[in-house]
């Protein structure tokens, strides 16, 4: 028999659970969940390993808004969090400088920081004093030249993102990087060559982590909160028919919804969706993302560097990040251990080719002293981790949600809306989505 639920959100992510926990202040009754998974959280998901707690690579909690940094408050209790302290750093050149790079700059060889400042000095004196958005470089390439000039750019802007993106820093826009990519004016980049820090900068410089369990807590909390009764799991949505607003479930069942919202990648919802018009898939067709392969390494005894993060830009090495939960909070390892995640830029060759060249990289990094103390490494993948912001993103994903809104279906989230975007923004996706759900 078919079931009949008027509100329907596809997805138990941060985005769906905040879906849900905003409709309880519109409406008596709650939408249904579907959720693919055994499990709440999406991608905010942790799995243990032998006594070790490892998250989907690092998901530091950063909260600007008030509003949901005290939902999340509410939801977790205060004493569920640590605040934490940014510890990053980057490794190039065979040393460590503080993140942002282009804001720290001593340390590296001297010839090094002469072309970043000379470059940024050029840059500086090459734009107009001031910069609409409008008027901004479209390609993150020419971004990146624009206002850091040429030495930071090729000592780590180009190769990191490259690395990173899995994609030249031509073939992006730089649409992506207002609120993420620290922009220090001249002065700073000056002061930071010479070895006058500034702490602080950037948007994730402090962070709440949970002291035990991993973010999946965070999850987990928001779905008591939601209700578990309005959460359906191991409920994979199978096909989407809008005009008879019909979903079909992998296990056969079939609900009738009046509005639907959904937090599955936008590309998976369009070819799940039945009589999507040629336009549309035209531009579902258009949208790229990347996949992340990642590490998830166990280690014996302490770590020899303190960071939560390292960026890792130059070409010869198979990583770009190297991050260690277990300096944030010890309590993801067992007694006498600690943990890292190693995400990797060569999407190429085989694990047994590059695990060796991390390893060796661990131990130049100075992170590790010797092979013997990794006690496991086990890979994981993220597909779509990183959607591609190119040019034919904006007409492509516009399209797309144009569409479903004439069909009554709200894309939402990370990877539903399409984006780069925080934890924060996908609950804050849950407002708008919620608010969309109850309107009249
Ligand atoms: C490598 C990496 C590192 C990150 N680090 C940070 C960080 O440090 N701090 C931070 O704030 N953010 C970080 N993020 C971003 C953060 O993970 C996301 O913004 C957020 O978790 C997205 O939540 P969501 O609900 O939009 O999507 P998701 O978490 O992807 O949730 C979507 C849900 O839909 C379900 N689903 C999919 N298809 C179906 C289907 N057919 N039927 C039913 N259900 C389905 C999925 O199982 C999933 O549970 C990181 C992301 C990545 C990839």
């Amino acid at each position: 028999m078919r079931q009949h639920q008027p509100q329907l959100v596809i997805g138990a992510g941060l985005a769906g659970l905040s879906t849900l926990i905003h409709s309880q202040k519109l409406s008596a009754e709650a939408p249904l969940l579907l959720e693919a998974a055994s499990h709440v959280g999406g991608k905010a998901r942790s799995e243990h390993i032998r006594g070790f707690t490892f998250d989907v690579t690092g998901h530091w909690l950063h909260l600007r808004d008030p509003h949901m940094r005290s939902l999340v408050l509410r939801a977790c209790g205060e004493a569920h969090f640590a605040p934490v302290e940014r510890m990053s750093r980057v490794w190039s050149h065979g040393v460590y400088t503080r993140y942002p790079f282009q804001a720290n700059v001593y340390g590296l060889p001297p010839t090094v920081i002469k072309e970043c400042v000379m470059g940024a000095i050029e840059a500086k004196f090459n734009r107009p004093p001031e910069v609409s958005l409008a008027d901004e470089p479209k390609r993150f390439s020419d971004w990146i030249r624009f206002y850091f000039g040429e030495g930071i750019a090729t000592h780590f802007m180009i190769p990191y993102n490259a690395k990173l993106w899995g994609v030249s820093a031509d073939e992006i826009t730089s649409r992506w990087c207002q609120r993420f990519v620290p922009r220090p004016d001249l002065e700073s980049i000056i002061a930071g060559a010479v070895g006058c820090h500034q702490e602080g900068m950037g948007y994730n410089a402090t962070f709440l982590y949970p002291k035990k369990g991993g973010i999946q807590t965070v999850a987990e909390k928001l779905a008591d909160l939601g209700g578990r009764e309005n959460i359906s799991l191991s409920s994979a949505v199978k096909t989407i028919d809008p005009r008879e607003r019909i979903i079909s479930l992998e296990d056969g069942q079939e609900i009738s919804y009046e509005r639907l919202v959904s937090s599955m990648p936008l590309p998976d919802l369009i070819d799940r969706t039945l009589h999507v018009p040629t336009s549309v898939r035209e531009a579902r067709g258009q949208l790229r993302a990347t996949e992340v392969i990642y590490l998830n390494v166990g280690i014996q005894g302490p770590l020899g560097q303190a960071d939560h993060w390292i960026y890792v830009p130059e070409e010869r090495w198979p990583m770009y990040r190297v991050g260690s939960f277990t300096n944030a909070m010890p309590s993801m390892a067992p007694e006498g251990c600690s943990s890292l995640y190693i995400e990797l830029s060569d999407r190429e060759r085989s694990l047994d080719e590059i695990i060796p060249e991390v390893i060796q990289g661990l131990i130049e990094m100075e992170i590790i002293e010797h092979r013997e103390q990794v006690m496991f490494i086990e890979p994981r993948r993220i597909p779509n981790a990183y959607v591609i912001y190119d040019e034919r993103y904006h007409e492509s994903r516009e399209i797309i949600h144009h569409w479903l809104a004439e069909v009554d279906i709200l894309s939402v989230g990370r990877y539903g809306d399409w984006n780069y975007s925080s934890m924060e923004d996908a609950l804050l996706d849950g407002v708008r989505a919620a608010k969309w759900l109850w309107r009249t």
